[in-house]
Formats: C-alpha cells, structure tokens, sequence
C-alpha cells in the first residue's frame, strides 16, 4: 500500500480519499478463522457454513401436559361416549419412557417429555379424567395432534448459520441448542492503541500548564469496541523514536493491529514519521480529507499499522474512514460502510474544495424527513462537536460549500440508542 499510495499521487501531492482507502483496503484481510467457545464467537463472522448434525428437536415430544395415546383408539370418542384407555406408566420430560403404548392403553405425559413408542397423538388433560389406572377420554385426536415431531425444525445436513453470518442472539442459541459448542468464527482484532506526545498526561493526571489530558486513546478505545474490535491500551509514548519503536515492538506478539495518533504531520516532533518512515512497509501521504490529512499506513512486523494523526477530531474522522472498515474487513464482514442518508442541512457548510470534507452534524428525523445541524465549529481540536454528532455530513471534493435548506449526505455513527 505505502507503493500503491505514491503511485497514486497527484500533482499536489494529495492523495484522493477513495484511492487511499482503496489500497489500505486491498491490503487488508480476514483474520484467520479460529474455533471459539460460543460466549467469545458471539459477534463475529462464521468462517464457513455450519451443518446441523442432529434433528432438531432431536425426539418427538408432547406439546401439552395430557395422555399420550393411539390416535384410533379414540376414533370414536366424544363427552358422551369417552374412550376408556389403560394407564401403563408416565413419561417424564429429559427420560427415555420406559414404556410403550399398546392398543388400548395411554401413558401420562407431561409438555416436552419423549413420546412414548406407540403412542402418535397427546390429549391434553383437560379432556380427559383419570381415575386409578384408567382414564376417559373425551375427545378424539387427529394423528400427531400436540406432538412436535423429530427434525420439524431443523434436519441433519441443514445449514444452520450460513458463511459470513455474524453470529448474534438467535444464533448462539440455535448453535447452542445444535450442539455446536465451538463454531470457526473470524476472532476479533486485538488492536494495540498508542498515544504520541511530550505534552500529554492520562486523564487521572492533573496538566501544568501546557499539558494536554490524552483524548485520542479514549476515542480510539470506544470507536474499536464498537467496530467489535479489542483495544490494548498501551499508553502514552514520548516524541522519541527509539522509545516509540521500543514500545510498539513490546506489543508486537499479541498485536492483530497498531493505531497511534499524533507525529505523523510536518512539525519537527514527527515521531512517527521518525520512528517507521521506510520501517517495514510504512508509507506516509497526505490523505485529500478534512479533518485528517496527514496519515501513515503500513506494515509493522507484518501486523496493520495506522499513524493516525494527532488532533481529536482528525483521530475521530480518520477512524472512520480508515480504521473502521479495516477492522470489519479482519473480521470477515461482508458491509464496511456505516448507514447514509440525505439530509436538508439547517446552517450552511463550507470546506476547501480539493479536498473530502467531513462536518459533524446532529441528524434528526421530521415530518419532512432528515435534517443535519452542524454542531460547532470547524477546527479539528474541537472535540465536543463529536460528542454533540451523530453523522459526519460530506462535501465532496469539487464543492467547496452548501447552504442551508441544501441536502447533503451524511454518514450516521451512531444508532439511534438514546
Ligand atoms: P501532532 O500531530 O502530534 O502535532 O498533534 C496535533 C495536535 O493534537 C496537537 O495540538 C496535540 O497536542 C494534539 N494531540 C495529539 N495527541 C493528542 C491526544 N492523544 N489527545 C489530545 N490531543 C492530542
Ligand atoms: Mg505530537
């Protein structure tokens, strides 16, 4: 990718946003499958299809608590003239019966419990009225009345999940009760998340002046939960290559994925660019976006490497665009892209014009449909105006702004939780 890049670049040296996602994408691929514990492969993509190996439900069983019986033997029977069967014994739910049902006879059954052999009808109890080893029964049954047959469900061979399916509540269920304990699911990515600055400190820290709480980390923690991923949280790594190198290396065997942010610009703190420019297979571009020009990708130690850039809503939107798809493509989801819908925007936007720009916007629904409010300012430290968002509203490149009342597409972050 960091070839296919270059390769790519335009006379100004920017990078269009499709091609760049392009070839980090190309690049990208499941990870390979593992057989996972049900309560770890819920959530992730199946591999391969998975077959039932039994019926299910497994027996036939009684859908109501009454007598198992043969249908013929109550043929005729009605309120006035009832059947008069002999009891030869109960069938209990989660035993084999440990009787059959003759011509004549009928076996107390309680709701689930194995059909007896011979019997292929179930009278349910208020129809019927027992008395020692007798019962009457009042009415007649059709063959397979209030019996949930063998394999009515599922058969042996049926495609349970099919390849490519996430695996979600009905799912696991299903696999569950199929004795499938342990199905090949693409794992989730463990991705190591890095923080690169000699102005940061963690949040529990309390900044002199200058200092910076470390937001990124965070951002970039909820944003891998919720692309399904799992986040390391590495830390805070000072503006020195060799201390930078030295952590990321320190991550490398459990790493499916590096993200960092911060150094990857054109300042004389690019610690990134220091530590991995030409390091493996790392290549730094300037991307056609705004917010989140600058960008690094490659290759550390054959594991995916994102040098996001530092600024908040930069890590946020490069997130997004980059990181997000990358994660769904490791684990073998088949749709990288969030929900689009075309709003009416309230306030006017305005970005340059060269490049993709992203602005946050608060999207609602109405009587006249979707409408998209910017939520603050453009500048791409200010990271409350993600927080107020829940779509990223887009200008494309070739336009360089759209007033109110004008539609835009905007790409929606979060559902519609709260
Ligand atoms: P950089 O690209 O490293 O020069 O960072 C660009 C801007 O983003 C600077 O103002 C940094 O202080 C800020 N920044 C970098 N990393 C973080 C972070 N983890 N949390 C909050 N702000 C950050
Ligand atoms: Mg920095």
């Amino acid at each position: 990718m960091p070839r296919a890049l270059h390769d790519h670049d335009s006379a100004d040296g920017l990078v269009p946003l499709d091609v760049a996602r392009e070839a980090v994408l190309s690049q990208i691929h499941p990870l390979p499958p593992l057989e996972l514990p049900l309560t770890d492969a819920y959530g992730c993509v199946t591999a391969a299809a998975v077959t039932a190996a039994v019926d299910l439900p497994e027996f036939a069983s009684s859908g109501m608590d009454g007598f198992a019986v043969r249908a013929a033997d109550v043929a005729d029977a009605s309120p006035d003239a009832p059947a008069e069967l002999k009891v030869v014994g109960r069938a209990m739910i989660g035993q084999r019966p440990d009787a059959t049902v003759g011509m004549g006879e009928a076996m107390k059954i309680a709701t689930g419990a194995p059909i007896p052999g011979g019997a292929d009808a179930v009278i349910p109890v208020e129809n019927t009225e027992a008395s020692g080893d007798l019962v009457r029964v009042f009415d007649t049954a059709a063959v397979g009345r209030h019996v949930r047959p063998q394999g009515e469900d599922v058969r042996v061979g049926d495609v349970l999940v099919a390849a490519g399916k996430r695996i979600g509540a009905p799912e696991i269920g299903l696999l569950a009760n199929a004795g499938v304990p342990h199905p090949l699911v693409h794992p989730r990515p463990r991705v190591i998340v890095f923080s690169t600055g000699d102005e940061l400190i963690a949040p529990t820290e309390s900044p002199s002046f200058g200092q910076v709480r470390d937001a990124n980390a965070y951002t970039l923690f909820g944003a891998l939960r919720e692309a399904g991923a799992i986040p390391v949280m590495a830390g805070i790594v000072r503006d020195d290559p060799e201390q930078l190198k030295e952590a990321v290396l320190s991550y490398e065997i459990q790493a499916d994925a590096f993200v960092s942010s911060g150094g990857v610009s054109v300042g004389e703190r690019d610690v990134v660019k220091a530590a991995f420019y030409r390091h493996g297979d790392v290549a730094f571009s300037k991307v056609a976006m705004q917010p989140g020009m600058p960008q690094g990708f490659g290759f550390l130690e054959g594991k995916p490497f994102f040098g996001l850039p530092g600024n908040p809503v930069s890590v946020f939107v490069s997130f997004e665009m980059f990181v997000r798809p990358a994660i769904l493509k490791m684990m073998g989801r088949a749709n990288l892209g969030r929900p689009e819908v075309s709003a009416a925007l309230t306030g006017s936007i305005e970005g340059p014009r060269d490049k993709s720009v992203f602005v946050r916007v608060d999207v609602t629904r109405g009587a006249e449909g979707w409408s998209a409010a910017p939520t603050g300012g453009r500048g791409s430290n200010l990271i409350s105006t993600v927080a107020r968002a829940n779509g990223l509203a887009v200008l494309p490149p070739g336009v360089g702004s759209l007033e109110a009342g004008e539609r835009v597409t905007v790409f929606l972050f979060r559902a519609n939780e709260d």
